[in-house]
């Protein structure tokens, strides 16, 4: 349509185009390219986008930068941890390489942000594995997209006896949960699961300290028929 406005009504059409994008107000192209920008963030809509554009460009311009360059440097060098999927700069990530660590535990999230709450919420010393997402056949999220083929490797080195199963009390959460039982039974691994306080339908990085402690210190061994799928 832009190309066509602008060969029948050369400039006055390039600004009538200009301004039926900006909506009614004459907004500076930049500045609309901010916008849209800020609201890739979760729960950032039009009008909070709006209000953090312009409070940088008023009042923070030199922490506005700052930002702009840490998180460019961020997501050039963050990838993923080759052993736990979780983020790390290196190949390795710190928990991964720790020699206070106990192999024989491994406690599977469904993200970063759910291996951290149990960090800090227990005092568990074991291994983890970091989906990056939760079992969802509609989105086209299965086993190879979760690395779940990296994590039957490794369950097949013999090392790990206990299989922490940490995925959300979602329904998608819940349908991981069963897969990743089976898939520990196959290699003779114990599998559990995080049982008491939990809410339905939560997700784990939500939850309290004191809850999430508890329920991971109550887990409980998952069985053949625990699940309704089964
Ligand atoms: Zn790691």
């Amino acid at each position: 349509m832009r190309s066509g406005a602008r060969a029948r009504f050369g400039s006055h059409g390039r600004r009538q185009a200009a301004r039926i994008r900006c909506g009614a107000t004459a907004m500076s192209q930049l500045l609309e390219q901010l916008i849209q920008a800020l609201r890739v963030l979760p729960g950032v809509g039009p009008k909070s986008a709006q209000r953090m554009a312009y409070h940088v460009l008023e009042r923070e311009r030199d922490r506005g930068q700052r930002l702009a360059e840490v998180l460019a440097a961020a997501i050039a060098r963050i990838g993923h941890c080759r052993r736990c999927r979780d983020f790390s700069e290196s190949e390795l990530c710190a928990i991964c390489t720790s020699s206070g660590r106990e192999a024989n535990q491994l406690c599977v999230v469904e993200s970063p942000a759910d291996r951290t709450a149990i960090e800090q919420a227990t005092s568990y010393r074991g291994l983890y594995f970091v989906l990056q997402g939760r079992l969802s056949p509609l989105d086209g999220i299965g086993p190879r997209e979760l690395g779940l083929d990296a994590l039957a490797e490794r369950l097949a080195e013999g090392e790990v006896q206990e299989l922490i199963i940490a995925t959300n009390s979602t329904l998608e959460g819940e349908a991981t949960a069963h897969y990743l039982g089976q898939l520990a039974r196959r290699h003779r691994v114990r599998p559990s699961r995080l049982a008491q306080g939990l809410p339905l339908g939560g997700e784990l990085e939500y939850v309290d300290r004191s809850t999430l402690s508890h329920a991971f210190g109550s887990r409980v061994e998952i069985g053949e028929s625990d699940h309704a799928q089964d």
